[in-house]
């Protein structure tokens, strides 16, 4: 059955490839592509994720996401509702227990059917009231009558008003015993989809509501307080939860009892509320379990249910990042068209435009030859850019719109990043001009996209002790322990001094803020061999790497944002490693506005970086260092 399906599947797939026989890349504008019908068709860059899906509808079997946000995990889940296979759908109706007011009484019935009957009931109550109300009246007036003819009006007064009152009273009861309508689905319908993220118990697992009336006749029954929760309502559908771990632990486990029982009873989920004196007889919930999260987060979830999930189904991961091919180009220019089609408002997008988004999903993937699979920022950056173009009253959106766009719909990790580097113009903490020993300009990555300037201070002392000390504080420490312990062999080549000898202090300028460890170990160690020769160093030069023991520079990540945050903050020059050269994908404001200067070696750094009196000299050391490297190669 697997096969065929499979097989179903894959031609359906190119069918709809063949709608489009002109490369996506070579359209006029956005609009001429069509769009795929179907959620599951419409997901882009997670091939293996969809097959899963599949798979896991036809068996309705539960499904652990794992990958960051916005790649399209909710999209998926919606998805496998529209898969799963046709069911018959049930209302579930919940009725007064005559035994156990405390413990109302559910029922099933067929989908559609959960109106009629709780119609009828209220008619049927309502026919009854009426019937009373006419009889009662007319032994009002029977009575009033009597005591008229035979002179006793008082007596006929407080009589009709006993009368009138136990009617009163009986009223409420005779409604009371409608059923309640808890669950209603519509025939033919497909299958549930409920989101459960950030649920609270009572959402997720169901309530009874707090009654402040509780007795004297006017107390709302239990069952009419019975509120369905999220499971519930997924009866035979997807209930998708996103951070999964965020449930409580209780939360979580009454999830598993869901989960393994099909069915859950309800009860009130605060304590001191008259709720939760009150259960309900089970109630169904069999649905299918789509739990989602980051890596972390997966981890930091109850492990039975975990176990629960990956035993009875699947597990995937999202991708982050698909190669840049030509089809996946296709199918990103196709993501375009499918945002503005679902958006419904803002206008299509031009050629140039198209070439502008390409290039920023380039950028953002922050990988060498890769585009970026966090769609749904970039379905935001799209619809800033359409709403830029609706508001001038254009007709199509353009490359300007994008750039506009781009500037606009920053994250907030660049905005601070921004901010930071402002203010730290403002207090003088980057220098981006003349040469200072022992201070160079280091670039990190705050968040996952925005670089900062971040410059690194080192100042180096004959140690105290028998052996010298790293002096740093923090994280700092460990990145610069580590470096200098790569380091300090070309340190000793490339000065002839042991540091081992010397107590080393380091220290961030500003406030530090997620460096990724060993990012940092060429402006370290360049920081510390200016110290130590007092050579200054070039302000006007920015640089990133990771240097390995033979004084090789290794490649680092984001690149590119430490490039744009260089620039931004007035930088001339940046040094980069060459093997990273191939990830810059930086903005043509920017690229005009600094040199990028790939480099494979630390001499080449410091050739870049620092200031001497006399080149001479500088060429003799240099040389000297390289005969020796070479000479230790040849040892080895
Ligand atoms: P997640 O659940 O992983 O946080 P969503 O599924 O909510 O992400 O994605 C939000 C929006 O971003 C979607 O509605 C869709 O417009 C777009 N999107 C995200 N991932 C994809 C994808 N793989 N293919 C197409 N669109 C996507």
């Amino acid at each position: 059955g697997l096969d065929t399906d499979a097989e179903k599947t894959e031609s359906a797939g190119s069918d709809s490839l063949e709608e489009n026989p002109v490369p996506l890349s070579e359209v006029a504008n956005s609009g001429e592509i069509s769009v795929p019908e179907s959620l599951i068709d419409q997901v882009i860059g997670q091939e293996h994720a969809v097959e899963v899906m599949r798979k896991a509808a036809i068996q309705r079997r539960h499904v652990l996401m794992i990958g960051i946000p916005g790649t399209g995990k909710s999209m998926l889940a919606k998805a496998m509702a529209e898969l799963l296979p046709k069911e018959e759908m049930q209302d579930i109706l919940i009725y007064p227990n005559s035994e156990d007011p405390n413990e109302p009484v559910v029922r099933t019935v067929p989908s559609g059917k959960g109106k009629e009957i709780v119609g009828a009931h209220k008619q049927e109550a309502m026919k009854r009231t009426k019937t009373r109300s006419t009889l009662i009246l007319l032994l009002i007036f029977g009575i009033m009558g009597y005591a008229l003819i035979s002179g006793q009006l008082l007596f006929g007064i407080i009589a009709a008003a006993f009368i009138f009152m136990a009617m009163q009273y009986s009223r409420p009861k005779e409604e009371a015993m409608v059923p309640k309508l808890l669950v209603s689905t519509k025939p033919d319908s497909i299958a549930p989809f409920i989101d459960g993220t950030g649920s609270h118990a009572g959402a997720l697992l169901g309530d009874v509501r707090h009654d402040p009336f509780q007795s004297g006749g006017l107390e709302t029954p239990a069952h009419d307080r019975v509120e369905a929760g999220g499971i519930h309502k997924a009866h035979k559908g997807v209930l998708f939860i996103d951070e999964i771990n965020t449930l409580t632990p209780h939360s979580q486990q009454s999830l598993l009892t869901a989960l393994q029982e099909g069915e859950f009873p309800i009860t009130g989920q605060s304590e001191r509320s008259s709720g939760a004196m009150v259960r309900t007889e089970p109630v169904p919930c069999r649905f299918v379990m789509v739990a989602a999260g980051n890596m972390d987060g997966v981890q930091g979830m109850h492990p039975a249910l975990r176990s629960r999930i990956r035993g009875y189904g699947y597990e995937v991961y999202m991708q982050e990042t698909m190669l840049d091919t030509p089809e996946n180009r296709d199918k990103f220019i196709r993501f375009i068209a499918q945002e503005v089609k679902n958006d419904g408002k803002i206008p299509h997008f031009d050629h140039e435009a198209i070439e502008e988004l390409l290039l920023e999903a380039r950028r953002r993937s922050n990988r060498k030859g890769h585009l970026t699979l966090k769609l749904r920022d970039m379905g935001g950056l799209i619809r800033v850019a359409g709403d830029l173009a609706r508001q001038e009253g254009a007709e199509i959106a353009t490359a300007k719109h994008v750039l506009d766009a781009k500037s606009m719909a920053r994250s907030i990790e660049d905005q601070v990043s921004d901010e930071y580097i402002r203010r730290s113009l403002e207090y003088d903490l980057t220098v981006v001009e003349g040469a200072l020993v022992g201070r160079v300009n280091g670039l990190a990555v705050m968040g996952s996209d925005s670089g900062s300037v971040l410059p690194i201070m080192a100042e180096v002392t004959p140690t105290q002790g028998a052996t010298g000390q790293v002096i740093a504080t923090g994280l700092l420490k460990e990145i610069a322990q580590e470096s200098i312990k790569n380091v300090s062999a070309i340190i000793k080549n490339f000065t002839g001094k042991d540091i081992r000898n010397m107590d080393v202090h380091v220290q961030f300028l500003g406030t530090y803020n997620g460096v990724e460890g060993d990012s940092a170990s060429v402006t370290v160690a360049t920081a510390i061999i200016s110290a130590i020769e007092n050579i200054p160093v070039r302000q006007d030069v920015a640089m990133t790497g990771s240097l390995s023991v033979r004084g090789n520079v290794l490649p680092i990540g984001g690149v590119t944002y430490k490039i744009e945050a260089a620039a931004k903050a007035g930088i001339k020059k940046v040094i980069i490693p060459q093997s990273n050269l191939d990830d810059v994908v930086i903005e043509e404001r920017y690229a005009k506005m600094v040199e990028i200067v790939p480099v494979t070696t630390i001499e080449e750094v410091l050739e870049h970086a620092l200031v001497f009196e006399r080149k001479e000299d500088f060429i003799a050391k240099i040389k000297e260092m390289s005969s020796r490297r070479a000479k230790a190669f040849a040892d080895k």
